[in-house]
């Protein structure tokens, strides 16, 4: 007997980069999600349902087992704490760079470097990795204007194409990482359900495929 296998999508930039990936790997949600105040979505799958989240919610609920997929950027995976779950396939979208930034041409001060960001778990790995003293807080939005107020000398962010650091007068430094949409799975699901989800795999395979031949 099919059981339901519930996938969980990253509301967002990364939503409609998702969705013709999953139409291209046969898994249609019924109705349309951007005309929809609905969370959860029925496919044209009987056992298989969406859920739409807020980002860094994703690898919580995938975490935890309540959704088996799910459908997430690598800056929000890198930042979770998570144990149950794998990383199956990179989807290869969504992409940019978690980067290093600081105001245009200013050098770095001799001191412990004040350093802001959403992402301060990965930050404080970074500098610790470099061997560099550094103090970092979390901000939740609008980084750019940390180094700006004095609050930062570099932010820890993601970069597309650079306009939003360039219009704020500040310069990317150093690359973190590359970071793409992957999917992850829980993984007891990915045991007690691995009949159903091979084939879905294989299929999100081509689709991610067929991307990239593009
Ligand atoms: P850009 O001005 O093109 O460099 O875009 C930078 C801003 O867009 C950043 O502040 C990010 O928050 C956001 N952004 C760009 N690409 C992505 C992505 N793939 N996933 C999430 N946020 C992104």
């Amino acid at each position: 007997m099919n059981k339901t296998l519930t996938i969980a999508l990253s509301k967002g930039r990364i939503l409609g980069e998702t969705l013709p990936l999953l139409e291209k790997a046969n898994i249609v949600p019924v109705e349309d999600i951007s005309k929809s105040r609905k969370l959860i979505f029925d496919t044209n799958h009987e056992h298989i349902k969406l859920v739409i989240l807020r980002a860094t919610d994703v690898p919580t609920y995938v975490d935890h087992g309540v959704a088996d997929f799910g459908v997430a950027g690598k800056d929000v995976l890198m930042e979770a704490s998570t144990n149950n779950l794998y990383e199956l396939l990179d989807l290869k979208i969504a992409k940019c760079r978690l980067m290093t930034a600081g105001v245009v041409g200013e050098a770095l001060p001799n001191r412990r470097l004040k350093v802001a960001s959403k992402f301060i778990k990965t930050a404080k790995a970074y500098f610790a990795e470099q061997g560099v003293q550094a103090d970092v807080v979390k901000l939740y939005g609008a980084m750019e204007l940390a180094p700006i107020m004095g609050l930062a000398d570099l932010i820890v962010d993601i970069v597309d194409t650079g306009n939003t650091l360039k219009a704020n007068g500040l310069e990317a430094r150093e690359l973190i990482a590359p970071i793409s949409t992957r999917l992850v799975v829980n993984k007891a699901a990915y045991k007690t359900k691995y009949a159903q989800i091979e084939p879905i795999l294989d299929m999100l395979r081509g689709a991610v495929e067929d991307n990239e031949g593009k």
